[in-house]
């Protein structure tokens, strides 16, 4: 309640920073944390740089290495429900690689993350409200990778390009696209996996493949009011991003450059749509990459956005920590 109270007077970005725990290597390393969390309640969170400087940083929402699932979706639900009232919503978790992006959009089978629990929320609210409203849910998983996307639900060959269209009354589709209809949680666990089992095909390192290409999975729901007969229809992006670390200057060359230089147009893409929004720009660049163009109807207008910055607590990570931060300050 709280919450949107509070989302009603701030306009429609959020911003909520998770930083995960030191992991093992880290620890036995001697790592230490740079990170200070004890204004964390208060969205306040301190980076410890050289000697005894602090920079300070303000969120909605500040997650320590404590927090679990529950806590952070306990917060992210509200807003990824409303696509259920019409609304257009993206949320994405934007950070260095191995910061935990993928933990908290897809989680783990023990601890679930974001896109798991919206979508079982969503269905007990469909039930909840059957005897007034009809809804019928279907989902697509894209890749973008080097600016082009892949339908990571197609069968078959999927040589076939896919291209971002406009209808007539204005929304963003890519036809053509596997839009599988949704009844219930484990029809839901059993897409997600397909999705993220054709991640894999054609790459010889999964993760390294994941860190550097964009995960998008669409949520699309229309409503029908049995009451009014009134029908809508809205969607909700769960994103996971590819990773947002510059490349030690050595290691790019070839493939690995284009990769790089396409990851840093689709980010900084993504940067200037979100601060053109809270700025009220009159001009939005949604054309300048795949991932703004297919996310545009989910991002302005009366839609809602919601970004994790994932950091890690390391020292060694300090100035990738820093930049992160300043992304997520840039569109606040
Ligand atoms: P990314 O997707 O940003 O590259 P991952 O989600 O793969 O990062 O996280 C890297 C590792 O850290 C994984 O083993 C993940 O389970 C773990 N991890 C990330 N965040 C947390 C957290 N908040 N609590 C516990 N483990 C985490
Ligand atoms: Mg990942």
């Amino acid at each position: 309640k709280l919450f949107n109270e509070v989302q009603e007077a701030k306009g429609n970005i959020r911003v909520f920073c998770r930083c995960r725990p030191l992991n093992k290597v880290e620890i036995s390393a001697g790592s230490s944390t740079v990170v200070d969390f004890d204004a964390a309640k208060d969205g306040c969170l301190g980076i410890l740089t050289s000697g005894s400087t602090k920079k300070s940083f303000r969120f909605d929402r500040v997650y320590t290495p404590k927090d679990d699932q529950v806590d952070v979706f306990a917060d992210a639900s509200s807003m990824a429900i409303s696509v259920l009232d019409g609304y257009n919503v993206c949320i994405f978790a934007y950070g260095q690689t191995g910061t935990g992006k993928t933990f908290t959009m897809e989680g783990t089978e023990k601890n679930r993350g974001v896109n798991y629990r919206t979508l079982e929320l969503l269905f007990k609210i469909c039930k909840e409200r059957s005897e007034t409203f009809a809804y019928d849910i279907s989902v697509s998983v894209f890749e973008v990778y080097n600016e082009q996307i892949r339908d990571l639900l197609a069968t078959g060959p999927t040589s076939k390009r896919l291209e971002i269209k406009q209808a007539s009354e204005g929304s963003h589709h890519v036809p053509g696209v596997v839009e599988a209809k949704v009844d219930n949680i484990s029809e839901v666990w059993n897409v997600l996996q397909a999705g993220s089992n054709a991640r894999a095909v054609g790459s010889n390192n999964i993760n390294e493949h994941s860190s550097r290409s964009h995960c998008m999975l669409c949520i699309m729901v229309r409503a029908k009011n049995l009451m009014s007969g009134e029908c809508t229809k809205s969607k909700l992006w769960l994103v996971d991003l590819a990773g947002s670390e510059r490349l030690a200057r050595t290691d790019v060359q070839g493939e690995r450059l284009k990769e790089a230089q396409n990851i840093n147009r689709s980010l900084s893409a993504l940067g200037d749509v979100i601060s053109a929004l809270a700025a009220k720009s009159s001009h939005i660049p949604y054309r300048n990459s795949k991932l703004t163009h297919l996310l545009q109807d989910s991002l302005g207008g009366d839609s809602k956005t919601l970004m994790f910055v994932q950091i890690s607590p390391s020292d060694q990570d300090v100035s990738e920590t820093i930049s992160s931060l300043n992304f997520a300050t840039r569109v606040r």
